[in-house]
């Protein structure tokens, strides 16, 4: 550290030039996070000294926390559900497993997730001394029931299922894990962290939530599709009860006892969470998510009229496509500005059309798109995709 204070107009010029370096979203299509809504951004300032991490001094914050968890319990299928705002999906993850532990009292426990699940699972199987194991996924990329079945023990404590996978967008048969689960008297968790934002809103219906009995919790994060500030992730349990094995005594607190996995948590979060999800409304959700799908469409379109088939029709915002000399033509687009991912099996370009887009910009992105692929001889069709271009016509997106 500089030993006397530089002025703040020395400090903003850095950040600003630091700033620059950063990837403004305009051609980002590889986020799960976008710009926040500005009214976010506004409860976010106003409550950037309070911390939900010794709540008894933010009582005000708590109430908008009991409140946000309460809309996110309508949202998802039980207005009665319980929880707390973390800081993102991974928390989410780790504290629902961790109950799932602590409730089983196994002594070797197991976990079956299918090989869509996010990272974090690695991440708590690590941390939580769970035994990971993988079910296999059926053509759509949906996890295979047969698979899970087959993986269940005397020393399984829970199954997952992803409502919303982060490479496919994807949505598991919840219903199915739901009664396997219910059978075997395991714990079900449904990972919908960047889903829970968007399947509710869907004009197709799907039982992912706490409507389907033996779902026990529910991941969902708002600072992803929930358009709120960064970190917010949220936990929803469907039985006060599976709060219990994550609390602890707070001896030197205003409360005494807390069941987050962080001390110290944003109570900005909280209220820009708040801020955003009470001034959209059910109603500006479903603006949003119908303009992402909108958008989604016209992007599969476009890539099929250059012969470029998605792996699956899109469930939600999330695409996948069959794009020839893969690796090639992702580093000539970002050459012209575009950042896009990938997904791991098989190897397609994975595209997230997240709010921060707009018509135009896949507009762009799709000619950029076809002159980098023609530059390589056009596509030729791998023949590696279940869905071909005007098979299905898309119905999902019209
Ligand atoms: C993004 C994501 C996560 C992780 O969330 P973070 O907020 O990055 O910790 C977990 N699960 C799924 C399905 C996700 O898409």
């Amino acid at each position: 550290m500089n030993l006397k204070g530089h002025s703040e107009k020395e400090v903003l010029s850095r950040l600003k030039n630091a700033m620059q370096k950063d990837t403004s979203y305009d051609k980002v299509m590889s986020a799960m996070c976008t710009q926040p809504h500005p009214i976010a951004v506004k409860a976010h300032m106003q409550f950037i000294a309070s911390n939900m991490g010794d709540f008894g001094l933010f009582q005000g914050t708590k109430e908008l926390e009991d409140k946000v968890i309460k809309m996110m319990g309508y949202m998802l299928g039980d207005g009665n559900a319980c929880g707390y705002i973390t800081t993102g999906g991974t928390e989410s993850n780790i504290q629902a497993l961790r109950t799932a532990r602590n409730m089983s009292k196994k002594k070797r426990p197991n976990m079956i997730v299918p090989f869509s699940a996010h990272f974090s699972f690695d991440k708590i199987a690590d941390l939580l001394g769970i035994e990971i194991r993988k079910a296999s996924l059926d053509t759509e990329f949906k996890v295979d029931m047969d698979s899970v079945s087959d993986l269940i023990d005397s020393n399984t404590i829970a199954l997952v299922g992803i409502a919303g996978s982060t490479e496919f967008g994807q949505i598991d048969p919840i219903d199915r894990l739901a009664k396997l689960a219910l059978s075997n008297n395991l714990f079900l968790h449904v990972d919908a962290a960047f889903g829970g934002y968007v399947i509710p809103f869907l004009d197709k219906k799907y039982d992912f939530d706490f409507s389907v009995k033996g779902v026990t919790s529910i991941t969902a994060d708002p600072h992803k599709m929930g358009m709120s500030t960064i970190p917010a992730g949220g936990l929803l349990f469907r039985e006060e009860a599976c709060l219990l094995p994550l609390e602890i005594d707070t001896p030197y607190l205003t409360i005494r006892k807390q069941h987050s996995l962080v001390g110290t948590r944003s109570g900005a979060a909280v209220a820009a969470a708040y801020a955003v999800m009470t001034h959209l409304g059910t109603e500006g959700y479903k603006e949003i998510v119908k303009r992402c799908m909108k958008m989604t469409g016209r992007l599969v379109e476009g890539a099929c009229d250059l012969g470029i088939d998605p792996l699956i029709e899109p469930a939600m915002n999330i695409v996948a496509l069959d794009v020839p000399d893969l690796d090639d033509v992702r580093k000539k687009l970002r050459s012209r500005g575009w950042v896009t991912s990938l997904t791991r099996n098989p190897k397609a370009m994975r595209l997230i059309i997240m709010p921060h887009l707009t018509e135009d910009t896949i507009d762009s992105f799709i000619s950029d798109l076809g002159e980098c692929i023609h530059d390589n001889g056009g596509a030729g069709g791998s023949g590696c995709p279940i869905l071909h271009c005007g098979e299905e016509a898309y119905p999902a997106l019209k």
